[in-house]
């Protein structure tokens, strides 16, 4: 597989250290809880102290799985991924956690690499044939490579951690430990909870609460953590430096979730309530597109009075229609999404928020979809920036070319949508919302700024209006923005 090629993953990670008989069942309820992280498929290591056992499946995690599986993943130690496959098709060769031929250790990612120039030649100088494997399957052979060496799981991470060029929040395991690290900038997230006088470690806070876990700390930007029979240790493996990637609040996280002590539904919330303020709109109703834009939606209607109205259906049993690969089976799964509710639309003036423009696919057909149900009139409210830049680190949108922001100025995407207004939130007004300082975030699809090296796909990257932006961003600490009921008190 070349560099290029490879697949891109935004996956969900899971690990639990002295939770017998039942650490294979904690991952499967964390990995359900996480579910909107990666659909394509699911997979859950054990270890018992003297073998490590298995299992991986294309599909929901609810499929996955049946009783007697778990019958074959015994032990203490658990660790489980969840798999949003973006390119390449189905290839099991893929699905995770990878378990050694050796079947010493297993390791799950989720992250990307987009520079992986160390790895292979450290790979290939060992003789690894690095042919068919992937990013996270080249970080798992390097491992290996070291364990081979003779050195312990932790060490063997450690070793090969300066390999690893990009974005990982990694779990790994062997017979006796589990261990958690995440690249130096952390841009996809990672905490560490306590159950039962046990550890678990997962992707977002939302599976701690699933399981009844309790949150103790985001394990940091460049920490390594081990679980073992001694307890939990913390390896500062190289200087943090974090960026969190924002579209984890804008889109990709659980609204219950936990983010650098923020809560994404109060925050997305504040994303409505900074729309608001910067774009103020005549209309008799808001209505948002489900799930993930309705608490911008609410904070929107809460700032301006407006009210909100769900005007569209989402069938729930319908999974993210993004993952699909190609734009034709992606439409045909929006019209099984998405229903209007003609009596609440007709006639009125709407104000339609999403929380964010990719392709520009799913809004021209739901502007359409509105109009057709007997709406006056369509403003389109987006709470984040125009999606101008691919992302490399481990979120699907590759190709700049499919970014409609990035071909488009806003009058023409409006045009395009056939919308009667589109406003965008401001870079700024998204940092604000957050109530954290521009430093903590990367951005990188909004501005163009990538923290860590995207090696030769920088080449292919156009800067929009020429430059990233880049000046920092000086404001006061964020005020409460009185709703209009507050005002009149
Ligand atoms: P598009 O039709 O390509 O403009 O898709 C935008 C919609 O997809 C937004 O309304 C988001 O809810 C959702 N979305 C944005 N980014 C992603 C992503 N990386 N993966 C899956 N869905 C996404």
């Amino acid at each position: 597989m070349h560099t290029e090629d490879k697949l891109k993953e935004k996956c969900a990670v899971f690990g639990t250290y002295g939770t017998a008989p039942e650490a294979a069942r904690l991952a499967y309820y964390s990995l359900w809880a996480m579910q909107h992280r990666g659909q394509e498929s699911s997979g859950i290591a054990t270890s018992d102290g003297e073998d490590v056992h298995d299992f991986s499946d294309f599909g929901l995690v609810a499929n996955v799985y049946r009783e007697e599986d778990f019958e074959d993943l015994p032990g203490h130690i658990a660790i489980g991924h969840n798999r949003y496959s973006t390119s390449g098709g189905r290839d099991a060769r893929y699905n995770q956690p990878f378990v050694n031929q050796g079947r010493s250790f297993a390791f799950a990612h989720n992250g990307n690499l987009p520079v992986t120039d160390k790895l292979e030649a450290y790979l290939t100088k060992n003789h690894v044939d690095i042919d068919k494997l992937n990013d996270s399957g080249m970080m798992a052979a390097a491992i290996e490579h070291y364990m081979s060496q003779g050195r312990t799981l932790p060490e063997a991470i450690k070793q090969a951690f300066p390999l690893f060029q990009g974005i990982f929040s990694a779990v790994a395991m062997d017979k006796s430990c589990l261990v958690a690290f995440r690249d130096k900038h952390g841009v996809r997230p990672l905490s560490i909870g306590k159950i039962d006088g046990g550890y678990i470690v997962a992707s977002e806070t939302c599976a701690f609460d699933t399981i009844g876990a309790e949150f103790i700390r985001d394990i940091l930007p460049g920490e390594m953590v081990v679980v073992d029979d001694k307890g939990l240790s913390s390896h500062q493996i190289v200087k943090s430096d974090l960026k969190l990637d924002i579209f984890e609040f804008v889109y990709f996280a659980r609204p219950d979730s936990m983010l650098l002590g923020k809560n994404v539904n109060q925050v997305r919330e504040n994303l409505g309530y900074e729309l608001a303020r910067e774009h103020k709109i005549k209309a008799d109703i808001i209505v948002p597109v489900p799930d993930s834009s309705i608490p911008s939606a609410l904070g929107y209607s809460k700032a301006s009075g407006i009210p909100l109205e769900l005007g569209l259906v989402k069938n729930r049993y319908i999974n993210r229609t993004f993952i699909r690969p190609t734009a034709a089976l992606r439409k045909r799964d929006l019209m099984l999404k998405l229903n209007p509710v003609k009596e609440t639309l007709k006639g009125k003036d709407i104000i339609l928020v999403d929380d964010s423009i990719v392709r520009g696919t799913t809004l021209k057909q739901v502007v359409a979809m509105l109009k057709d149900a007997g709406a006056k009139k369509v403003h389109l409210m987006i709470s984040s920036p125009p999606v101008m830049y691919p992302d490399f680190y481990g979120i699907n949108t590759p190709s700049q070319n499919d970014l409609i922001a990035s071909k488009m100025n806003n009058a023409e995407i409006c045009k395009y949508m056939a919308a009667d207004s589109l406003n965008y939130l401001s870079y700024k007004g998204m940092i604000k919302a957050t109530e954290l300082p521009e430093s903590v975030f990367c951005a990188s699809c909004f501005t163009g700024v990538y923290p860590s090296p995207i090696g030769k796909r920088a080449e292919g990257i156009t800067y929009i209006n020429s430059r990233p932006v880049t000046k920092p961003i000086r404001y006061s600490k964020r005020r409460h923005l009185k709703t209009p009921i507050e005002a009149l008190a």
